[in-house]
Parts: structure tokens; C-alpha cells; sequence
């Protein structure tokens, strides 16, 4: 089923917020929020949720905030904020207004506990945090009681007075919503609201020492910024009725709708904030960006684009049932847009010198080659010489059976050029092939061989005419498909795959690859997609990633 208005697939979200709209609800309004914590850099699960939220504002003609929910100030950062707001951006999204942060609300969170407690729905309980949890019960048995729950609300409220005062320690204190202890939902059981905190805020710096629980602040936060859909995933329906509680026993002038949906799980991935920090603190990986993360900021610079990010998040769907998409659909999304959009050049990996010996040592032809096979993006130019390189791999004396490169009895044809052959295989003391002697045929330019057939085609650089590179040849970060949950006593760290990373020091690039920049993608021919890195490449040092290879490789190991 399809939404007529925009051909877009129909899913219960976008059904629901139509089906408001044609009931007037909101005054026909339409926003939303993505609302993450800074503890860390944005994942793409995240992008799920951020282009769900976005596209919802979009479609409607609504707006769509970033908030900010820090009320965790130990573990959050300025950095974290504008590396997620640097993400946001980049995926091609531009929030409604200034940049929002729960912490704004601070004093309004304030008061309205203050109310609460006046009205006889909150109190201080002065258990320790352990005593807390056990006096909570379980999903089994129902709570119990503090003995603090029956304080007057005149003590209450000279308490909490004094919490914010920091009269008192960490852990002695807090403040908690009046409910029901034997309730079956355990968000119900007297959670807690505020507690102390005597730590540095990134954005109130020491103005605060009790800061208010996520829950507490979620719901009334979306309230203060009138958000009529608050989308979230599915670990939080258990909290919508404590989200619906505060805001009706606040009588909050506006009260959003929480609606779930499932969260996105890749195999062959992690995504956890807590999980990658770990990765990034214990050097598994080179920081956040690091290509091989799947962070958004990991993505960009491997070379994943903004659209593909956004159109493998429409593949997946919004849905309330919890699965697992396949890591290949993520690396078909972005096949499928730098096949169209990548302009093609050559880029010999492991380079092998090849001498051909009847062109001669002074001349240069100059060639130029369609930049994309089909769509119009123009020419590139690069030169034969008597001197080149070509692979490698692409070259073997004693060939596997159909082998379709080059070998002592096989012609090939040079990607754009000349039909070349080999004559001599020259050979170090150590017996590695280091040379080898060819000719060309000078009738093969944009024809056929007469007599005989290429048996190939290979890609090649002259070696005049070219730039020495670093290649970085990435590939998955796990190599079990559910590195987290494999089996008991297992750690998502036992399942590194050791041959994530490879770089190869000695890659030579066609001379246009020169002006490469981070961020435009080439298809090197028969490599697979790579991009400038946009961190370690310098004017004198060319450095591309893999963003992925060709095809689906992995694929065919599975089979
Ligand atoms: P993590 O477990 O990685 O720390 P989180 O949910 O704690 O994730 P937040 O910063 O709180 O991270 O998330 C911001 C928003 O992104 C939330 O609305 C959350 O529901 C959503 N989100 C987080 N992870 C995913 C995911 N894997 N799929 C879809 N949405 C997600
Ligand atoms: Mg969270």
C-alpha cells in the first residue's frame, strides 16, 4: 500500500498522523523532535530515527526540533553535541529554530516538581539508592512502601528545598512521583524524578546540583516545545504511561502523543553508544569516525552519502516488530547511488611495472576517457607511455583455469587504450616477478585485435603520469552476525574481524585523482567505490577509502 499524495510506502506512523490531521487534532499541526543525548556520536539507528522524524515534519508541512536530552552531565559533552549537530546537518536536515536543549527547561522542570509535591504527588525519600531497588520489587512480586512515602508535603517541599541547596550528599536523597508501588508496571512503582548530582553541566555549568530523570524530563520537555507526535522506539512503551501521567497530573497545556516503533538492528553490527565508546576507548577502532564504525560520522567518512543514508532508512520501513536488516541492504543503497553518481578512474592497487617495449621512451599519447559509462559527466584524461603499471593480480604465469587477465599466452586489452602482450617475465634473486617486458599492438586503439582476441581488460596507470596513494581497503568490523548476543559467555569484542582494515602503501591513481576531494566519490574500474579521506589525506599525500567493493562479496563466501 502506497500513500497516494507522494507514491511514499504507507506505514502506521505517517497513517496516524494523516489520521489526526483529518480529525483536526493539533490544529492540524504537525511536529516533531529528534531528541538524542550527547553521550556519544550518532549511530545509524539514530539516522533511522532522525530521518522518520524529519520526513514526518516535511511531509506535513510541520516543523521538526533537535533537542538535546542532557540530564545526564557525567557522561555528556560539548563535543558530543556538535558532532551530532554536524550529523544532523549533513544528512540534509535543518531543525526547526535554535538548537534545543532539555536543560533550558531546567527551572520549568523545577517548578513543576515543586507543584507535585504541593499537590501531594511527589515526595523526598531518603532511602540509598540499593535500598531503592529492593524496596522496588520485581516483575513478579509488587513493591514496597518507603517509609518516607507518607512525609508532609510541607517537609517535602523544605527537603527538596534543601536538595537543590545541595545540603545533601549524592545518594541520600531524592525526589519521587507519588503512584502506586504495586503496580504491575514497574515505571509506575514511585520512580524516581530528581536526584542529586554535585557534577559540572556542559550547557547550566554549576547552577544545578539535582537534575531531573530522563522520564520526567522527556515528557514535559516535548510538552514545553508543543510537540504533537513524539516518536521513540519500542523500549519505551513501558514508560508511556508514566509519560502520559506527568503531563496529565501537570495538566500541561499540551500533551504529545507517544508512539513506538521498532529500533534498527544490523547484523554484522553494534549499535550502542555505550558499545562504540568502547570500541573508540579501548582503540579497537580509531575513534568515532573511524570508517569502519557504524556511525554516521564513521559512514560519511568511508564515503557513504547523505541520500543513500536516507533511502536505505525509507528500505527499511517503520514497523513495531523487531528484526534484524541485513548489512547488505545498507551497502546496496549506497551502491546503488554511486553507480550512478560516481565518476569513474583508475587506480592500480598493487602495482606491478610493465615495460612496453616497441612504444617509445619519449612519447606521451594522450588520452581521454568517458568519466561515467553512461551518464554525461564528461572526460577525464590520461596518458600512455612505454612504462606503466597494472596490477598485480592481474597478471599470472601459471593462470587458474578460465582466467581472464593477462598471461604469457593471453593479450589484454588496457582499460581505454592499447592491446598489450607479454614477452618476458623478469624475476628478482628471490624468484618475485618485479617486470614484465611487453608489446602493444598499435591498430588496437578503439578497435578489435585482427587475428587474435584480448582475452581481457584490465585497468593500468602510466608511470609517468600518476600519483603515488594510500588505499584503505576497509571491510566489516565483526565477522559474526550477531556479535552481541552469539552465545553465552561471549563479548562483542571476541568477534573483531582481524582483517577489517587493510592499507596498501603503494596504490598509484590516474593524474586527475589529484584534485580529489573528501566527500566526492570515485568508482575506481574493477576496485570497487572509494573517497578521499577527509582526515589523514594531505596536499602531498592522497589517501582513499573503500567505501565498498563492487559486489556483494560476502554473499558469494556465504553460499
Ligand atoms: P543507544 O542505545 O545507542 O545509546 P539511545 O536510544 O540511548 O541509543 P538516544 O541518544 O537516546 O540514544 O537516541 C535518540 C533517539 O534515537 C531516540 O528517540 C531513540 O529512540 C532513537 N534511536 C536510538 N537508537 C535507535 C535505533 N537503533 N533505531 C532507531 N532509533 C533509534
Ligand atoms: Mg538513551
Amino acid at each position: 500500500m502506497s500513500n497516494p499524495e507522494n507514491n511514499k510506502p504507507a506505514h502506521f506512523i505517517r497513517q496516524k498522523i494523516q489520521a489526526d490531521l483529518q480529525v483536526g487534532k493539533n490544529e492540524g499541526q504537525v511536529v516533531t523532535r529528534f531528541p538524542p543525548e550527547p553521550n556519544g556520536y550518532l549511530h545509524i539507528g539514530h539516522a533511522k530515527s532522525i530521518c522518520l522524524n524529519f520526513s514526518m515534519a516535511q511531509e506535513f508541512s510541520g516543523t521538526c526540533n533537535l533537542r538535546f536530552d542532557d540530564t545526564n552531565p557525567e557522561k555528556e559533552s560539548q563535543e558530543y553535541v556538535e558532532a551530532i549537530k554536524k550529523d544532523v546537518s549533513w544528512l540534509g536536515y535543518q531543525w526547526h529554530g535554535d538548537i534545543r536543549y532539555a536543560s533550558n527547561y531546567f527551572d520549568q522542570l523545577h517548578d513543576y516538581a515543586v507543584q507535585l509535591i504541593q499537590e501531594g504527588k511527589a515526595y523526598v525519600d531518603s532511602l540509598s539508592p540499593e535500598e531503592i531497588r529492593e524496596y522496588r520489587g520485581t516483575l513478579k512480586a509488587p513493591g514496597k512502601d518507603s517509609p518516607y512515602r507518607n512525609r508532609s508535603i510541607e517537609e517535602n517541599l523544605d527537603l527538596f528545598a534543601r536538595m537543590r541547596n545541595g545540603e545533601f550528599d549524592e545518594g541520600t536523597q531524592c525526589l519521587r512521583a507519588k503512584i502506586d508501588m504495586a503496580s504491575p508496571n514497574i515505571n509506575m512503582r514511585d520512580p524516581v524524578i530528581y536526584r542529586i548530582r554535585k557534577v559540572h553541566h556542559h550547557q547550566t555549568g554549576d547552577k544545578w546540583c539535582i537534575y531531573p530523570m530522563y522520564d520526567y524530563t522527556h515528557c514535559l520537555s516535548d510538552a514545553i516545545e508543543g510537540i504533537t507526535h513524539s516518536l521513540c522506539t519500542l523500549e519505551f512503551e513501558d514508560h508511556r504511561p508514566l509519560y502520559d501521567w506527568v503531563l496529565d497530573e501537570l495538566r500541561t497545556p499540551c500533551h504529545p502523543q507517544q508512539i513506538e516503533f521498532s529500533r534498527l538492528n544490523l547484523n554484522y553490527t553494534v549499535t550502542s553508544k555505550r558499545k562504540l565508546k568502547l570500541l573508540v576507548d579501548d582503540h579497537h577502532v580509531n575513534g568515532w569516525d573511524d570508517p569502519r564504525m557504524p556511525t554516521i560520522s564513521g559512514l560519511r567518512r568511508r564515503g557513504y552519502t547523505p541520500a543513500s543514508i536516507r533511502n536505505f532508512c525509507e528500505m527499511v520501513g517503520v514497523t513495531k516488530s523487531e528484526g534484524v536488516v541485513d548489512v547488505s541492504m545498507l551497502e546496496f543503497a549506497i551502491r546503488d547511488d554511486l553507480d550512478k553518481n560516481a565518476p569513474r578512474a583508475m587506480c592500480v592497487i598493487n602495482p606491478l611495472k610493465v615495460v612496453i617495449e616497441n612504444y617509445p621512451e619519449d612519447e606521451a599519447l594522450e588520452l581521454s576517457l568517458p568519466a561515467h559509462p553512461k551518464e554525461d559527466m564528461g572526460e577525464r584524461k590520461v596518458f600512455f607511455t612505454r612504462e606503466i603499471y597494472i596490477d598485480r593480480a592481474d597478471f599470472e604465469e601459471v593462470p587458474p583455469p578460465k582466467y581472464k587477465r593477462m598471461t604469457l599466452e593471453n593479450a589484454v586489452r588496457l582499460r581505454g587504450a592499447y592491446v598489450i602482450k607479454c614477452k618476458e617475465v623478469v624475476k628478482d634473486s628471490a624468484g618475485e616477478i618485479i617486470e614484465l617486458r611487453c608489446t602493444y599492438d598499435e591498430n588496437t586503439l578503439g578497435k578489435k585485435p585482427e587475428g587474435y582476441k584480448a582475452k581481457g581488460v584490465i585497468h593500468w596507470v602510466s608511470a609517468e603520469h600518476c600519483y603515488p596513494a594510500e588505499i584503505r581497503l576497509y571491510d566489516r568490523l565483526f565477522d559474526h552476525e550477531n556479535p552481541d548476543n552469539a552465545g553465552d559467555d561471549t563479548h562483542f569484542l571476541d568477534f573483531i574481524n582481524p582483517d577489517s582494515l587493510t592499507v596498501m602503501q603503494n596504490a598509484l591513481v590516474e593524474p586527475g585523482l589529484k584534485d580529489a576531494v573528501p566527500g566526492s566519490p570515485y568508482q575506481f574500474e574493477r576496485e570497487g567505490y572509494f573517497v578521499l579521506d577527509e582526515k589523514d589525506a594531505t596536499a602531498d599525500k592522497l589517501v582513499f577509502n573503500r567505501t565498498v567493493t563492487l559486489r556483494d562479496t560476502w554473499a558469494k563466501l556465504q553460499k
